[in-house]
């Protein structure tokens, strides 16, 4: 669903991303693993287009993006949803109805939707709490909610469970996994829970110095890595 080819982010003469290719199966979940620092949130942005690459090319399917304002079909096709969710002032069901409302779609099909988002979410007795006053997990979950409702094509995730319990992370994992069965989405998920990455992913990339050292199946990758640095890493030797 993406592909890039001499992708490089420099900050003030810092190479903080340098990868010569890359491609983002569709359908699929990828996690990206890999210590603090490694570029992983700085990819993300740049998939997003929400930064520009210093140089370099990025594909979101046929499309050439990445050094041009989007258009805005292109724009909704693609979410992202930060570590700290963004939840507005206003009620859960309203926080999952707003990018349908903006789509124009029809009262009854919001209606079906949302529901269907509150209740693999778990907020259907929270529809009309003000977000504002949700806990950590609830209001990452409106968030993860509000970004699926509107079905998009890729879904990038950036280290959605971090400091949640057990129960939040679990209803999370089957979030994402819903969307990736009913709603056909691509996901991409920074995450630095290693247990999570094989839990979740198809594909994991592993991540140091702003490079990719390993990219491979979830299963290769975990089980018989083929590289040392990227064995270190997942046994928590790094
Ligand atoms: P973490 O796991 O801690 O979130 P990460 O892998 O997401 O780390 P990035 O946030 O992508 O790491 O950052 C990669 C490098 O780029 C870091 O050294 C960071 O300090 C640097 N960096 C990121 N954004 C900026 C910026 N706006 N200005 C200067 N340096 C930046
Ligand atoms: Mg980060």
């Amino acid at each position: 669903i993406f592909k890039t080819e001499g992708l490089k982010k420099e900050y003030s003469g810092k190479t903080v991303l340098d990868i010569e290719e890359m491609e983002i199966q569709k359908g699929k979940i990828t996690a990206v693993i890999g210590p603090s620092g490694a570029g992983k949130s700085t990819l993300l942005h740049l998939l997003n287009v929400i930064e520009a690459p210093s140089s370099g090319s990025i594909w979101f399917e046929d499309s050439m993006i990445g050094h041009k304002a989007l258009t805005l079909d292109i724009r909704r096709s693609m979410v992202m949803v930060f570590q700290k969710p963004l939840v507005f002032t206003a009620t859960v069901y309203e926080n999952l109805a707003y990018g349908l409302k903006l789509r124009k779609m029809k009262k009854e099909e919001i209606s079906q939707k949302v529901e269907e988002v509150l209740e693999i979410t778990g907020l259907k007795d929270k529809r009309n709490q003000n977000a504002a006053t949700l806990s950590g997990g609830e209001a990452q979950r409106v968030a993860i909610g509000r970004a699926m409702v509107v079905r998009p094509k890729a879904l990038l995730l950036d280290e959605p469970t971090a400091n949640l319990d057990p129960a939040n992370i679990s209803i999370i994992e089957d979030l994402i996994k819903f969307g990736k069965a009913n709603y056909g989405l691509s996901v991409i998920i920074v995450t630095h829970n290693m247990f999570q990455a094989k839990r979740l992913s198809d594909n994991t990339i592993f991540m140091l110095n702003g490079k990719i050292i390993d990219y491979d199946t979830t299963e290769s990758l975990f089980n018989c890595p083929k590289n040392e640095i990227t064995g270190a890493f997942i046994d928590g030797k790094m």
